[in-house]
């Protein structure tokens, strides 16, 4: 097909849940996208955060291609050695956290936290903050915050409640002896780019102790090294009961787990489960990337490109910017004002960057981006940071 069929194709048959770009996609390599005129792009949405390896790391794509010959599907009542390879893996990654459940998207991992927190204590209630994103499906769209997802879809999910994020004072009012969790982001992304405090989070793991409540962190966005630890947690000298991911925990190909710790308990045969959850292909897919992200370091180019990255932006000399914030290669500038027209000026210029509600910019570049790269990045944001103000489009 060439360019104007495939746009006529795609148009004609989308769901229309997707506010479409006008560009064709057909390769990446490392932090690249690679257009079907062969025009380069560099990658500052990795997928929401998939693409922490960047774009066909050929140890991946062999892991996939071998596995694809061999096993392809296998449900989890039988063992089965890429399964249990990943399972050793990722072990040592999350002390305290020794089981695991696999799915198949962020929201089904927050799905199933959130039925493992209520089957464990027995209790009915979920507080989750103010702006949290955690997925689409009921128990997780009845967490997340924003209207914009929530609206047209009620009832949700009975029992859950939100207070606001970082305020220590209203979560230790909140969480009592009918809470079954908290669940929470170690950085809100599509939220703003907010990160969370050392005492907020460490008062969190106190008080739901102390009431016997189990803490959730949904770490689907901030996994995998983008924030310069394996998981942002691991910034703050806690461990969660439940730990969600997603996104980059595959290489790019769609998988989901929750990571659960000793106080979880009641997960027996048939509790919960997944027809495509540990599937020999994605567990292939999964043991070669986490591989290639701990030989790799990701966590510490995170940390050290994250500082170098938010230190130039900080540079810029523009007017429209209020603040830049984040942790490691999960980045917000918040704009003075609403951030589609900078961010499609900048697609113009062949950058591709995220918005995190109206006003922020966030950049969630894959974690081997070159200094190079980022530095095109920054040098491309300066001037469209600078342009006089476009009119909407
Ligand atoms: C993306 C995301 C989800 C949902 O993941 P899906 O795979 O799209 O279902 C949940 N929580 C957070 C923090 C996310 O960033």
């Amino acid at each position: 097909m060439n360019a104007d069929e495939i746009m006529e194709v795609e148009s004609a048959h989308t769901s229309g849940l997707y506010g479409k770009q006008p560009i064709i996609f057909v390769r990446g390599l490392g932090a690249s996208l690679f257009d079907i005129n062969d025009v380069e792009y560099i990658d500052c949405n990795s997928g929401h955060g998939v693409a922490n390896l960047g774009h066909a790391h050929p140890k991946v794509a062999a892991a996939i291609a071998l596995q694809s010959t061999r096993l392809i599907t296998l449900f989890e009542t039988f063992y089965n050695d890429q399964r249990a390879t990943l399972m050793k893996i990722m072990g040592p990654l999350v002390p305290g956290l020794p089981r695991v459940f696999f799915c198949n998207s962020g929201t089904e991992s927050v799905e199933a936290a959130i039925k493992f927190a209520r089957i464990s204590t027995g209790r009915p209630g979920i507080v989750a903050t103010m702006r949290a994103f955690h997925g689409r499906t009921y128990g997780a769209l009845s967490a997340t915050y924003n209207k914009k997802y929530r609206e047209g879809f009620e009832p949700l999910v009975p029992g859950y409640s939100h207070i606001p994020y970082n305020n220590v004072e209203a979560l230790e009012k909140a969480i009592d002896e009918n809470t079954a969790a908290f669940i929470v982001e170690a950085v809100q992304g599509e939220g703003g780019v907010y990160t969370i405090d050392a005492e907020y989070i460490q008062v969190a793991r106190r008080v739901c102790d102390e009431k016997g409540a189990l803490l959730i962190l949904d770490e689907v966005q901030s996994g995998f090294g983008r924030t310069g630890r394996m998981f942002a947690f691991q910034h703050f000298g806690i461990t969660p009961d439940l730990l969600c991911c997603a996104k980059s925990i595959a290489g790019g190909l769609p998988m989901g787990a929750v990571l659960i710790g000793a106080r979880v308990q009641n997960l027996g045969p048939g509790v919960h489960g997944s027809t495509f959850g540990g599937n020999p292909l994605s567990c292939a897919a999964a043991a070669a990337a986490l591989t290639a992200i701990i030989e790799e370091d990701l966590p510490k180019q995170a940390e050290e490109k994250g500082k170098y990255f938010a230190d130039k932006i900080r540079q810029i000399n523009s007017p429209l910017i209020r603040e830049v914030r984040g942790m490691g290669l999960m980045i917000g500038i918040e704009l003075k004002q609403k951030v589609m027209p900078t961010l499609r000026a900048l697609q113009e210029r062949h950058i591709l960057a995220l918005n995190a509600g109206l006003t922020v910019i966030r950049l969630l570049p894959p974690l081997v981006i070159t200094y190079d790269q980022i530095d095109r990045v920054v040098a491309e944001l300066e001037i469209v940071l600078n342009q006089s103000p476009e009119s909407e489009k």
